[in-house]
């Protein structure tokens, strides 16, 4: 508490300062939310002695409070780590890393398949930056060796690509980055942190866009940076505190609010999307289901060998037989599952992307559509999803 009281008798003064103070031990579940931007110290020496960079104790709003403080303890938690920073957007969260360990003349590895606003994070860094950004297919494995220089600093993955859903091999491409003493970032929004254990595989940084399954309730926008070691933490600190990264504790308040039923509603997600999986795979119109657990997505074994569940996003490819204009046909007839990019909510999203113009290496043919499950019921799923693809036939 601050040291000053309530000496003023205007009323202005009076609306201003006061000397009530709520009793203390006060207890219930929901975190409190703790709205600051300035943080008061007792007096100078206090707020001299403050250190920002540790975290048992605050110093301005743009370091956090203990609603922020209580919702980076909880993600480190989930995700096995130590320590954890928030950032406005999952995508923030990524440049965060990159500006952190990247400088000109370094070299820095992305997977092919990486999210789309990442890759074009990458070519701003390599045009702007002076930082050489080179692409590796994802199924690499253990071959990424050959392609680390010695001013690679940063190899990323994504586990699985978001569209294209192959599974890299993590624990084989940590093993060759750490021989050569280059960093390995983890895009692990897809498990949630739940259904890959990122560090015990061994990567060093795990990022999370908690827009997504954390938040659950497609209202929020929010990312997280989990570490182990402390040297990374304090470097990606330094960089969240430069790039001035602040989040809204009303937003932290809903990711705490509902990281309680995260596990229930993955499961939920992930028990839809393998039945409407399943489904499709019987289905003539789609030539192959890019789903983790079946075994026509490339990087099933390694999914069965590392994972333990899948949650609610998969991509279709459509027969050849289909052009852009017929599946096009097929979504925009979708009833229940609406058109929009994020996923991790309780609704069922579908879109439909151009991956030849996302990506190097695209050879496939057919086109590729994605679903994400939320939490109807799957046969009303399958049910609209059978509907739209007679429209399609019919159009
Ligand atoms: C959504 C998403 C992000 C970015 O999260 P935002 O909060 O939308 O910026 C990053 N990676 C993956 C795989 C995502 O799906």
């Amino acid at each position: 508490m601050s040291k000053k009281t309530n000496s003023g008798t205007g009323f202005n003064t009076k609306l201003i300062h006061s000397d009530y103070v709520a009793p203390s031990g006060f207890e219930a579940f929901p975190a409190a939310i703790h709205h600051a931007s300035t943080v008061l110290f007792k007096d100078v020496a206090a707020m001299r002695a403050r250190n920002w960079q540790d975290k048992t104790a605050y110093t301005y709003g743009l370091h956090g409070t203990p609603t922020s403080f209580t919702l980076e303890a909880r993600l480190a938690e989930i995700e096995q780590g130590e320590h954890c920073l928030l950032a406005p957007s999952g995508l923030a969260a990524i440049t965060l890393v990159d500006l952190a360990l990247l400088q000109s003349g370094d070299d820095v590895l992305l997977p092919d398949n990486v999210y789309n606003p990442s890759r074009e994070l990458g070519s701003w860094l390599a045009h702007s930056f002076g930082i050489s950004v080179r692409y590796y297919d994802p199924l690499i494995g253990a071959g990424v060796a050959e392609l680390i220089q010695s001013n690679t600093k940063l190899i990323w993955t994504e586990a699985p690509g978001s569209v294209s859903m192959e599974v890299p091999d993590i624990p084989a491409i940590c093993a060759a980055a750490h021989a050569k003493g280059v960093l390995v970032a983890l895009d692990n929004t897809w498990s949630a942190g739940l259904a890959f254990a990122a560090f015990e595989h061994g990567v060093d940084i795990v990022m999370q866009a908690l827009t997504k399954y954390q938040s659950g309730g497609s209202d929020v926008l929010m990312g997280a940076l989990i570490t182990r070691d402390k040297t990374l933490h304090a470097r990606l600190q330094a960089t969240h505190m430069r790039l001035g990264f602040g989040i809204g504790m009303d937003d932290a308040y809903l990711v705490l609010r509902n990281l309680s039923t995260l596990k229930l509603r993955f499961d939920a997600h992930d028990a839809g999307a393998r039945k409407l999986a399943f489904w499709l795979r019987s289905r003539p119109e789609i030539s192959r289901v890019l789903h983790p657990a079946l075994p026509d997505c490339p990087g099933h074994d390694v999914w069965m060998r590392d994972f333990k569940g899948a949650g609610g996003l998969f991509s279709v490819l459509f027969d050849v037989a289909y052009n852009e204009v017929q599946t096009d046909c097929f979504v925009d007839n979708l009833k229940l599952f609406k058109i929009g990019f994020s996923w991790g909510g309780a609704h069922s999203l579908c879109v439909p992307y151009r991956i030849q113009q996302m990506r190097n290496s695209w050879q496939q043919p057919g086109i590729l559509v994605r679903f994400n499950v939320g939490l109807e019921d799957a046969d009303d799923l399958i049910a609209d999803v059978e509907q739209a693809l007679s429209v399609m036939k019919q159009s």
